[in-house]
């Protein structure tokens, strides 16, 4: 039985249609129920049991005292001045709060995903990481932060990145499940192809989900092109080498077939120089990826200096001689502290002052 944290009760909106008729089948109600009550969770994204109206008043009020209805409570709404980038701030129903990104784009509408509260991971340019992992977050809590941004803007959610706050190869049940869920064409109706999956290079679980093959694009936190500098920037460097991550990657492409992604965070001084990007060039030299170039986003808890966007056009240029496909990533939200797990920390320090 898939259960919340918090009170232990079935948690509804994380189960599959299969465990969802067996709960129902249990409560004495007829199978077809179950069916009804997907619909209500998924594709209407109801947040009361009160709204499922064609549910006998009865059988809602059983489902509210024996079960969980997880539905993200907004406590913030920002939304950019320069680009329409909103962030949201969402309370979970233990108090703890995540955020989430909502982004338009030219080829369609953006959500991008918490997978935990807080984070483990350590990498030292991130906001998200600065008090450590607060939890995991429930399949639901993820599949509630697109259905409840795509009520309130009322507008369709095209693809899905899993690049908020926190490691999802170090949630990965959870992450999964919501996989299966967010893709289910009777639940979240996104096409596979539009689901981005970010780590920052947990070997074992890259090769897990390649054999899963849920059949999202993986994009790898890279930062570096050697084990040295990615020690200085990333902690789980220690634990795994570029020469056990960049076979797992390719091992990822083998049995999805999908091109892998690596993400690179300019850092002034650090890891964006001629030689860097001609070190970068010859690791990736071969492989059919993809480089994302990302200016590093200043917190002001963590000293580093981030590089111009001209700098970066350089940098871009220099992997493109070398045959290597790059990006530099639209900065979107900037003037909405756009940084991966900001705003979530100057929430909690506002709410601190005020206790
Ligand atoms: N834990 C996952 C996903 C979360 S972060 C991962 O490590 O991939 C999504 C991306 O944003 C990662 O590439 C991460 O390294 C990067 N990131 C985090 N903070 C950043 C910052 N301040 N500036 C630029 N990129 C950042």
């Amino acid at each position: 039985m898939i259960e919340t944290y918090w009170n232990h009760l079935p948690d509804v909106r994380a189960m599959y249609p299969e465990e969802l008729e067996a709960l129902i089948l249990s409560l004495g109600e007829k199978k077809f129920r179950a069916k009804q009550l997907f619909e209500w969770l998924h594709k209407k994204k109801a947040a009361s049991f009160q709204d499922m109206t064609n549910l006998s008043a009865a059988f809602r009020s059983r489902l509210e005292q024996e079960t969980e209805l997880v539905t993200l409570k907004p406590v913030q709404e920002l939304i950019s001045q320069v680009d329409g980038t909103r962030k949201y701030l969402f309370e979970l129903a233990d108090g703890n709060v995540i955020e989430s990104v909502w982004m338009e784009y030219k080829h369609g509408n953006s959500v991008c995903i918490s997978s935990q509260a807080g984070c483990r991971m350590g990498c030292r340019f991130c906001a998200s990481t600065l008090n450590g992992l607060e939890r995991n977050l429930t399949a639901s809590e993820m599949l509630e932060q697109v259905y409840r941004i795509s009520s309130i803007t009322g507008k369709r959610v095209d693809n899905v990145v899993i690049m908020g706050s926190g490691e999802p190869l170090d949630n990965y049940d959870n992450v999964l499940r919501f996989l299966h869920l967010i893709t289910d064409p009777g639940a979240g109706g996104i096409s596979r192809r539009n689901i981005t999956l970010s780590t920052c290079g947990l070997v074992p679980e890259i090769r897990r989900l390649a054999d899963e093959n849920p059949g999202v694009t993986l994009a790898l936190s890279l930062h570096a092109a050697d084990d040295e500098t990615r020690r200085t920037l990333m902690p789980i460097a220690r634990k795994y080498a570029l020469s056990e991550i960049l076979p797992a990657c390719d091992y990822y492409f083998e049995k999805t077939g999908r091109r892998v992604s690596y993400e690179y965070s300019l850092v002034k001084g650090v890891n964006d120089t001629a030689e860097e990007a001609d070190k970068l060039s010859a690791l990736l030299k071969g492989r059919n990826c993809h480089v994302n170039l990302i200016p590093v986003n200043p917190v002001k808890e963590r000293e580093f200096e981030t590089v111009t966007r001209a700098h970066a056009g350089q940098f871009k240029n220099m992997l493109e001689k070398n045959g290597i496909n790059a990006t530099i990533r639209r900065e979107m939200g900037r003037d909405i502290q756009g940084a991966c797990g900001q705003l979530r920390r100057s929430y909690k320090a506002h709410r601190s002052m005020q206790n």
